[in-house]
């Protein structure tokens, strides 16, 4: 185990180049990246990943890949919120396509009822006049013959 984080305190600004985002799983140099945990005053019992090379030889002021866990777990939650996120936008902008397609075959199947169902009182509508138009026809010629009767 180490104690060379002794002297850092949460952000690792010395080490912030090649930061990686999320957990890291091997250091640029190819090697593992292991999870130790530190035993200094500032950080007692914080774990951090640090690469397994540098962790070995015990390297100081090195570029290999270190980073605290919680740091790195946070990153992981926030990356996969951002997704979440983005999977929610899709899923609702998919789900307000199809409502809209369902909403038209609905408002198509109800104009075609209602033309159904308007050609259908239109023709009852012309055969009652048919009916109404043969009833005065017929009471004229009844008036006529009856005026001539008479
Ligand atoms: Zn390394």
């Amino acid at each position: 185990m180490s104690n060379e984080f002794g002297n850092s305190s949460g952000a690792s600004s010395a080490r912030a180049r090649g930061r990686v985002v999320g957990v890291p799983k091997r250091c640029w140099c190819g090697e593992l990246v292991v999870s130790l945990m530190s035993k200094s005053t500032a950080n007692p019992y914080r774990r951090y990943f640090w690469c397994a090379f540098a962790a070995e030889k015990r390297l100081s002021n090195d570029n290999h890949t270190y980073k605290w866990v919680d740091e790195a777990l946070l990153d992981e939650v926030e990356a996969l919120s951002f997704r979440i996120g983005k999977l929610e936008q899709t899923i609702l902008a998919e789900r307000g396509e199809e409502e809209r397609k369902k909403f038209e075959e609905l408002e198509l199947k109800l104009e075609t009822g209602i033309c159904a169902r308007m050609e259908d009182v239109m023709s009852e509508a012309k055969c009652e006049v048919k009916k109404a138009l043969v009833l005065v026809v017929l009471g004229c010629l009844t008036m006529v013959v009856l005026s001539k009767v008479i």
